[in-house]
C-alpha cells in the first residue's frame, strides 16, 4: 500500500534549472516539495534504459540524477531497487544495457533485473485484456519514475506517462505492438498500462532531451530543466507547455483526459519554480501539424501504405538488432536489413538501432517533414 504525505499547498509541478551532473541537493529540494514516506519501505526508482546508448546520447535517463535520487532514498532509510525492462525481448540484454547507459555503476548494489520475475495481471484494454507486469514494480511500496524527456516516432512524445510501458517485461511489449499499431491505438494502450500503477512520483531529466525523431535517433537538445511531479499526467501536461505543443494535440493527453485522469489546463498548474516554452522544438516528421492532422486523419490508409523504412547502409553495421526487436518478423538481414511487406511501422526497430541507422523512406517522408514544421 502507498503511503503519501499529503500537503495541499503543494505544487502540481516543481521546476529547477540544472545541468549534468544533477547533485543530490536538486532532489533534496524535490523531496521536500513531494515528501514520501519511505522509511523501511520497498521503492521501485524507474529510469528510461532503452537500449545501448551512452549518456550523452540524450536517450536514456542520465545516471547522476538515477544516482542522486537513490541516494537520497537511502537516506530516508528506504529499501530502493533500480530497474527497468529496455527494448522488446531484452530479458538476457537487461545488465548489458544497465551497465552501458552508466546506471548499473551509479547505483551499484541497487540494480536488479526487473524482468526475471512477471506476474500476469488484468489491462482494461480493447485489444488485450492481461499482460505480465515485472513483479518488482507490483511489490513496490512506492515507484519512483525517472523519464528522459524524448519525442517519439509512433507515440509522439515519451515523458511521465509513457515510461510505465516499461513496466512489461520485453515479450509483452511485442505482443501490444503488434496488436496496435496506430500510434493513438498505442497510445491508448500506453494509457492502460499507466493505469497499472501510476508512479508516486515522477521526475523528468530535461537537462538535454531529445527532438526531432527520438526516442533514440533525434537531436539532443539541451534544455537546462529538471521537474518533478505527484500526478506523471499533469508532469505530461507541463510538458506540452514545455515544448510548446497544444496538450490535445497529444494522443496520450487526450486519452487520458477522455478517460478522467486530466481535468487541467497548462494554464491551471500550479507550477513552483520559473520556466518558459522551448523555442523551435521539433515534434518527430510522424507528428500531425494542424494542416496535416486533417489531411492525415482522412487519409489515413494511403500514409500507412506510403510509410516505409529503410537502412542507411553508411551507419548500419549489420547487427541484426533490429531484426531481433521486430515483433512482426518483418526484417531479413541480408546482409542489411530488408523491411518487408508485414512491417506494421511501429517504429520498434528505428528506437532500438544504437546507431540511428534507419530513418523513413517512401512517399510520405517529404510531405510528414513539411508538415512538421507547420
Ligand atoms: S539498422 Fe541498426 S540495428 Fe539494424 S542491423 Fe543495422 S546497425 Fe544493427
Ligand atoms: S520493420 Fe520496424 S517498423 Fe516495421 S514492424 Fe518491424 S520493427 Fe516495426
Amino acid at each position: 500500500m502507498t503511503i503519501r504525505v499529503q500537503n495541499v499547498s503543494e505544487p502540481d509541478v516543481h521546476v529547477q534549472d540544472s545541468q549534468y551532473d544533477i547533485g543530490e541537493e536538486q532532489i533534496e529540494r524535490i523531496f521536500e516539495c513531494f515528501p514520501l514516506e519511505v522509511k523501511d519501505r520497498k521503492v521501485l526508482v524507474k529510469p528510461n534504459l532503452l537500449g545501448l546508448f551512452t549518456p550523452d546520447k540524450a536517450v536514456t535517463t542520465h545516471p547522476s540524477l538515477v544516482r542522486s535520487v537513490v541516494q537520497c532514498l537511502k537516506r530516508r532509510g528506504a529499501c530502493v531497487t533500480v530497474g527497468d525492462n529496455p527494448g522488446l525481448r531484452g530479458y538476457g540484454d537487461n545488465e548489458r544495457i544497465a551497465r552501458f547507459t552508466g546506471i548499473h555503476d551509479a547505483v551499484e548494489d541497487c540494480y536488479q533485473n526487473i524482468a526475471k520475475r512477471s506476474t500476469q495481471v488484468t489491462l482494461k484494454n480493447r485489444r488485450n485484456d492481461s499482460v505480465l507486469v515485472s513483479t518488482a514494480v507490483l511489490e513496490s511500496d512506492l515507484i519512483v519514475s525517472l523519464p528522459k524527456l524524448k519525442t517519439h516516432m509512433l507515440t509522439q512524445i515519451t515523458c511521465g506517462i509513457k515510461n510505465t510501458f516499461g513496466y512489461l517485461v520485453g515479450g509483452e511489449k511485442t505482443k501490444l505492438h503488434s496488436l496496435s499499431h496506430a500510434g493513438r491505438d498505442f497510445c491508448e494502450t500506453i494509457v492502460d498500462v499507466f493505469s497499472i500503477r501510476p508512479p508516486d512520483l515522477t521526475i523528468v531529466d530535461a537537462v538535454v532531451a531529445m527532438q526531432g525523431s527520438g526516442p533514440s535517433a533525434g537531436d539532443p537538445r539541451e534544455i537546462g530543466k529538471l521537474y518533478a511531479g505527484r500526478d506523471a499526467v499533469l508532469v505530461d501536461l507541463f510538458t506540452a507547455g514545455l515544448i510548446g505543443v497544444p496538450p490535445e494535440r497529444l494522443h496520450q493527453l487526450h486519452i487520458a483526459k477522455e478517460r478522467g485522469l486530466l481535468s487541467k489546463t497548462v494554464e491551471a498548474l500550479k507550477i513552483e519554480g520559473s520556466w518558459k516554452p522551448v523555442q523551435n522544438f521539433a515534434m518527430p516528421s510522424t507528428f500531425k501539424s494542424a494542416v496535416g492532422h486533417r489531411f492525415f486523419s482522412t487519409l489515413g490508409s494511403l500514409i500507412r501504405w506510403g510509410t516505409k523504412l529503410e537502412a542507411d547502409h553508411d551507419k548500419c553495421i549489420k547487427c541484426g538488432l533490429c531484426a531481433k526487436q521486430c515483433p512482426v518478423e518483418a526484417i531479413k538481414m541480408n546482409p542489411y536489413p530488408e523491411f518487408g511487406k508485414g512491417c506494421i511501422t511501429c517504429y520498434c526497430c528505428h528506437e532500438i538501432c544504437p546507431h540511428g541507422a534507419i530513418h523513413e523512406s517512401g512517399l510520405m517522408r517529404y510531405p510528414r517533414k513539411l508538415w512538421a514544421k507547420t
